[in-house]
């Protein structure tokens, strides 16, 4: 059987979201596994956030993209929260404000990349200047589909710079997304975070598939792969986020330091 990086990681130049299904749970049984892994992963995750922050050479970035109610935030409480907030940033990328779109499009993305030792995590991304901004015609043609080479460009200035980059796309199906609104409208302490935009998006949604599979097949490399994450399950999509972050930090391998102290001496100063 597969590994959950090896079954979820996007390869080749052709990707069709229908062929993956966003109920499926490669490489895990059921809810209970999920919960054991996860604690697990999460251990791990601490321990080796700490050796790249001591460390302090190499630096990771986890990009989180997928549509309104896939579950962006979630992951992040649930999946990343064990990241030490000294060495770890979240960034939440909107509308860009009049200084940002004063600039090119990477200009504030580059500005929130990991500093060595650190952990940054998107909330979006690079990649809605090929999506939104795609989706809604906000630019011509010709322009946002310069974004695929200048984006892979970008990421693999990072990756050469020591930082790894892991991508997810959070997939979940237009049935599960309707749930979820749903339950926004339901429940009053997810009310708040209905928007009427959320619908006028899910009128996209085909648009947006087209514009998600295009960005996955041009932008998963080597060196920053894209993993379709299937979200229907929230439990399996955090299993298999934390699974792919444990994963990449694993091969990373970071090393403390190595401290040189005369531990003699200095207990024995230690004990006046
Ligand atoms: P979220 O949905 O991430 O919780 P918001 O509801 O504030 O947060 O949505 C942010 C909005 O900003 C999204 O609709 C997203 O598509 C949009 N956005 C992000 N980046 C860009 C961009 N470069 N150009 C246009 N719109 C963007």
């Amino acid at each position: 059987m597969k590994s959950i990086p090896e079954a979820l990681k996007v390869r080749g130049r052709a990707v069709r979201l229908a062929r993956w299904n966003p109920r499926a749970t490669p490489g895990c049984k059921d809810k209970d596994e999920a919960a054991e892994r996860l604690a697990q992963n999460l251990a791990r995750i601490d321990t080796l956030q700490y050796r790249l922050y001591g460390e302090s050479r190499r630096s990771l970035l986890i990009v989180l993209q997928g549509m309104d109610t896939a579950g962006k935030d979630g992951v992040i409480r649930n999946a990343l929260t064990v990241f030490n907030p000294q060495g770890c940033r979240v960034w939440s990328f909107k509308v860009p404000t009049p200084d940002e779109a004063a600039h090119d499009f990477l200009w504030r993305i580059h500005r929130a990349a990991p500093a060595r030792g650190d952990v940054a995590i998107f909330n979006r991304s690079h990649y809605e200047d090929v999506l939104v901004v795609r989706v809604h015609g906000l630019v011509p043609r010709n322009v946002w589909s310069r974004g695929y080479k200048l984006i892979n460009a970008f990421e693999s200035h990072l990756h050469e710079q020591g930082t790894r980059v892991l991508k997810f796309f959070l997939h979940i199906s237009r049935k599960e997304q309707r749930q979820r609104l749903l339950a926004r409208l339901d429940e009053p302490l997810k009310r708040w975070k209905f928007s009427d935009a959320d619908l006028t998006e899910r009128t996209r949604w085909r648009g947006y598939q087209r514009a998600y599979e295009e960005a996955l097949a041009r932008c998963s490399t080597k060196y920053a792969p894209w993993y379709v994450i299937p979200s229907d399950r929230k439990w399996y999509r955090d299993l298999a986020v934390s699974e792919i972050v444990v994963d990449a930090l694993e091969q990373m391998n970071p090393r403390l330091p190595k401290a040189k102290l005369d531990l003699k001496r200095l207990r024995a100063r230690l004990a006046r």
